[in-house]
This record gives structure tokens, sequence and C-alpha cells, in this order.
């Protein structure tokens, strides 16, 4: 959420940014400080779910697209400085489709009190990535996770990396689920 508001921040400036928190429930006000930057949100701190749907359901306020788009920019912004940053370490564990795969699941729960990913790899350069019971689960959310994988990829140097959502708990199925391709 913090890297999220990061960029929102750097992208739409400190004004719009404040604006996310317009409204917020009185019980959320203590986790917020309008006057530090990225509202004063912490790597190292849990947040509510209710702090984070308010936010990204402001962030894809006039989106028409769930927050794809917005999702996809962040995210081709966002990754490159974190694995350059205080992410390197993370990402040497991840900076293959192997390592990818089988560290996925474990790096998630550090991320996330709720939900279990995975990516399996179905042929060279074809892998399904699958999130369920994430109950902090929002489309933006969704479509962040995807963009993450698609941007950690890209950053491993393989060409034309894709992504196809397949399902969507948003829109009634049991679980999240993306095919994800890239030329070896
Ligand atoms: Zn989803």
């Amino acid at each position: 959420m913090r890297e999220l508001t990061y960029w929102y921040e750097r992208r739409h400036g400190t004004v719009a940014t404040i604006a996310l928190v317009r409204d917020l429930p009185p019980v959320l006000e203590r986790y917020i400080d309008r006057s530090r930057p990225a509202l004063g949100l912490l790597a190292s701190t849990w947040y509510p779910s209710a702090l984070c749907w308010h936010m990204c359901d402001r962030v894809i306020e006039t989106a028409h697209d769930e927050g794809r788009e917005i999702a996809r920019e962040a995210a081709r912004d966002t990754v490159p400085r974190m694995i350059h940053g205080i992410y390197k370490a993370l990402y040497e564990t991840l900076a293959s489709p192997e390592l990818y795969a089988r560290h996925v699941g474990r790096h998630w729960k550090k991320l996330h009190d709720t939900g279990e990913r995975s990516l399996v790899i179905r042929s060279p350069g074809v892998a399904m990535s699958t999130v369920r019971d994430w109950g902090g689960h929002h489309p933006l959310l969704c479509w962040m996770t995807i963009f993450t994988m698609a941007s950690l990829f890209e950053a491993m140097r393989f060409p034309e990396v894709t992504v196809e959502r397949m399902q969507c708990v948003a829109h009634g199925a049991g679980e999240c689920a993306t095919l994800l391709r890239w030329r070896e």
C-alpha cells in the first residue's frame, strides 16, 4: 500500500493523494498522517483492509477497467525502483521463472495476512498464476499483483511478457487466475 501511495503521490501530487482519504471512517484516521509523504504509511506496518479498500476505491473512481491501466503504469514505475532499492535481496530470490514459482507463495505471506499465491509453469514461457482465499482482495490490488509479476519478469530481461486474466473473484470466480506468457 505504501509503494502504491508513493507512486500515486509522484504521479498526481500531494493534494490528490490527500483526497484518497477524504471521508475516511474515523476509526481509520489513526493510520494516516496527512503532513507526511505518502500519507505517513509505513512499509513494515499491517493496515486494515478497510483502509486499503477505501483508498483503492478512490484511485479507480474514474477508471473504466477496474484499475487495470493504473496498475500497469504503477507497477512499471515502482518495480524497477524496488528491485534496485531495499528489495534487491528479495528480488534475487525470485529472479528466474523457476525461482519465482518456487518462492512466490512464501513471499506473498510476508506481504499479505490472507491468501494463497502460486505460479505453476506449464511449458517454457507459459505459466498460470493464482490467488485464492484472499480476504483483502480488491480489483485494483488484483491488477497490481498481476502487473507486479509482469514487471518482475520484464526485469528478468524476457521480451514480450504478456498477462491475460482468466478469472477474478470480483466476477464471482472461486479464485483469481492469470495466464502469464514470456519469450524464453
Ligand atoms: Zn482478482
